[in-house]
């Protein structure tokens, strides 16, 4: 599926609406959320639109693979995998997901409670 032009992250992916950005490469992009609940608080993405995890298919395996190892490498630059860090993606209403691009929340710099809301 190409990038979503209607899409929230996809425009902020190609700069469209600003957003504070963290990292970004030909696959992936992260940013600071707009509504931090953590004192680092990024949101990492495929450049890919991808509604939801239960969009994925076994074509998008390489590309999820590579938005998590781009979100540990962030990790490490915003020095948060020594004290811990938390790897968020909601699914649906009862989750609370609020945007249809597929997201990964990095979250980090307190104590995070388990188990979560
Ligand atoms: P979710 O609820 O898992 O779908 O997460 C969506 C996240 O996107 C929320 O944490 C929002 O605070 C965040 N968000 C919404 N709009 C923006 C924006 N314009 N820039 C950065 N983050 C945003
Ligand atoms: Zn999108």
């Amino acid at each position: 599926m190409a990038a979503n032009d209607r899409c929230l992250f996809c425009r902020i992916a190609h700069g469209e609406i600003p957003a504070t950005k963290v990292y970004e490469d030909d696959d992936v992009v992260a940013f600071n959320d707009i509504n931090p609940q953590a004192p680092t608080h990024v949101v990492v993405i495929p450049r890919k639109h991808i509604s939801s995890l239960d969009d994925l298919t076994d074509a998008d395996a390489a590309t999820v693979g590579t938005v998590l190892v781009r979100l540990a490498q962030i990790a490490r630059d915003l020095h948060l995998e020594a004290d811990g860090y938390r790897t968020v993606v909601n699914h649906g209403a009862a989750a609370g997901q609020t945007v249809f691009h597929v997201h990964f929340h990095l979250l980090g710099g307190r104590n995070l409670g388990w188990p979560p809301g």
